[in-house]
């Protein structure tokens, strides 16, 4: 029987894992990453600790599967987005630690840019938006302070990848290669030719001799030096971690939305071949793409989630663990009227306030944990309800289910909330391994393990166990649920 090793590349740390043709995971290997913090703001990673946590998670699974190489089909490859490496063509060396998506230090040179009135050309050409989070503005920093990269980048020695590339470059010995879905994080990437965009890269004079090829995410993009892993394995499947998920979760078609509920919520609607120019403030964005043609996204992302669960447990302290939220906020009927705005770090879409702070509205006397506990939840099935209102009102497309997956997502109070809120079913996968699966699934398809998307759909509906939650609550209750949240919204906005 064939298997995939998945190479799940993330923030915090570098994981592994082989799935069986069923999709269940056979072995899973994971190895934390060094975050590196130079001054405040600021966030690096150390391009060759990814790459050797990347290869020791690699054999790791393989032999937590009790396989070896010779049982592996193909691999595929997710990873966090837009983080930047640069590094020497001729030796692999990178020049600087990666610059992480996380970072805030290119913030001045995003403001020089809108301030040149490039902000609609930008947001037309990529679907994104001027903001530090993408790599150009990252090279662009790399370029000016590192002594002589730009003139060495220039003469073509330096090649520039997200982490995707990175690996690639090194499990392949210098195949220079990324996919749509990770290209369209770059503010470099017409998502509607699906191609690198050569005058905005010499409009931010970023050296295009830089980039490397984009290839469809699912096909074979290099296959592995024999010594990494002992026998030579095509690469198959790339995806950047959220387009990853939404694959991963079989949102093939218009209108499939996945949410994933961790730290913060990341919301991806698959609008199919139409590119969505979103009047809500979200992102359009590359889907991971299984032929030459570009399929689309619309994507949102709340900030604050299941940290307000980590708030009310590390700095209210009204439970011991996270898991407790549930019970405690099971244990009244409704919040007693309050609702609480986890504006912590400002809010998102459809808002766009960076100087909106929380509170906590409508406390009584007679307010206690609970209620805070039932309102922390609320918050988070509420802000993503406003995700995907705004979704729906810029795609034209209407949700009949929500998919969803992440850590949150064991609370089944919270699910039923969402539920209840959006007024149709959520489908919670029995695997929640959907990031490394979209990665697996991708590069399956690449090597004829599945003839096609359909193939692969229904094996995994006679598979699956997922659980079901179905709305239970009145429509009415839902609209004035959001009517008070959209209320005290309005109170924590920012002067402008
Ligand atoms: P990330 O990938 O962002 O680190 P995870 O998917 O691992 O996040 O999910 C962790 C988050 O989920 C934490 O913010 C935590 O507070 C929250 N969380 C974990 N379990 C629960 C639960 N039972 N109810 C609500 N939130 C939870």
């Amino acid at each position: 029987m064939p298997f995939v090793l998945a190479l799940d590349q993330g923030t915090t740390s570098s994981r592994a894992i082989v799935f069986d043709e069923r999709g269940a995971p056979r072995g899973i290997a994971q190895r934390a990453l060094h975050q590196i913090y130079p001054q405040p703001g600021w966030v690096e990673h150390d391009p060759m600790e990814i790459w050797e946590t990347q290869l020791a998670c690699a054999r790791e699974a393989l032999i937590n599967a009790a396989l070896s190489a010779e049982d592996i089909a193909a691999i595929g490859i997710t990873n966090q987005r837009e983080t930047t490496v640069l590094w020497e063509r001729s030796t692999g060396t990178p020049v600087h630690n990666a610059i992480v998506w996380q970072d805030r230090r290119s913030t001045p040179w995003c403001t020089m840019q809108r301030e040149r009135g490039l902000a609609s050309a930008v947001k037309s050409k990529t679907g994104l938006v001027l903001d530090p989070y993408f790599s150009a503005s990252k090279i662009v920093w790399l370029l000016d302070n590192v002594p002589g990269l730009r003139a060495r980048a220039e003469a073509g020695e330096i090649a520039f990848g997200t982490i995707d590339s990175w690996l690639i470059w090194q499990l392949t010995g210098g195949v220079h290669v990324t996919d749509p879905s990770n290209a369209s994080r770059t503010l470099l990437f017409n998502i509607h030719r699906g191609e690198w965009a050569p005058e905005l890269a010499a409009t931010f004079g970023i050296p295009e001799a830089l980039l490397g090829k984009i290839a469809p995410s699912s096909g074979i993009f290099g296959h592995t030096r024999e010594q990494w892993l002992g026998k030579s394995i095509p690469i198959g499947g790339v995806a950047g971690d959220q387009q990853a998920a939404l694959f991963g979760q079989g949102c093939y078609a218009a209108g499939q939305v996945k949410n994933t509920y961790g730290t913060g919520c990341f919301m991806l609607m698959n609008t199919g071949a139409q590119a969505i120019d979103s009047a809500h403030g979200l992102l359009t964005t590359s889907t991971a793409s299984c032929g030459p043609g570009i399929e689309y996204a619309l994507e949102g992302s709340v900030f604050s989630a299941g940290s307000v669960v980590q708030w009310l447990r590390d700095e209210l302290r009204v439970i011991d663990s996270a898991a407790q939220v549930e019970q405690l906020a099971a244990s009244v009927a409704d919040t007693g009227g309050v609702t609480l705005v986890p504006a912590f770090t400002g809010l998102g879409s459809p808002y766009w306030d960076s100087e909106a702070r929380a509170a906590v509205l409508g406390i009584t006397r007679g307010t206690n944990r609970a209620h805070l506990a039932r309102a922390a939840l609320e918050s988070i099935a509420l802000q993503s309800t406003e995700l995907l209102l705004a979704m729906q009102a810029d795609s034209g497309l209407q949700l009949r289910e929500l998919y969803v997956d992440g850590g949150a997502t064991a609370n089944n109070l919270l699910m039923q909330l969402q539920a209840d809120l959006l007024g149709v079913p959520l489908i919670r996968p029995e695997v929640q391994e959907t990031t490394a699966q979209g990665a697996a699934d991708l590069a399956a398809l690449a090597v004829g393990l599945w003839e096609d998307r359909a193939a692969l759909r229904r094996a995994r509906q006679s598979e699956a166990h997922a659980t079901v939650f179905e709305p239970a609550a009145k429509k009415d209750w839902a609209e004035h649920k959001l009517a008070s949240w959209r209320a005290a919204v309005k109170r924590v906005l920012g002067p402008g």
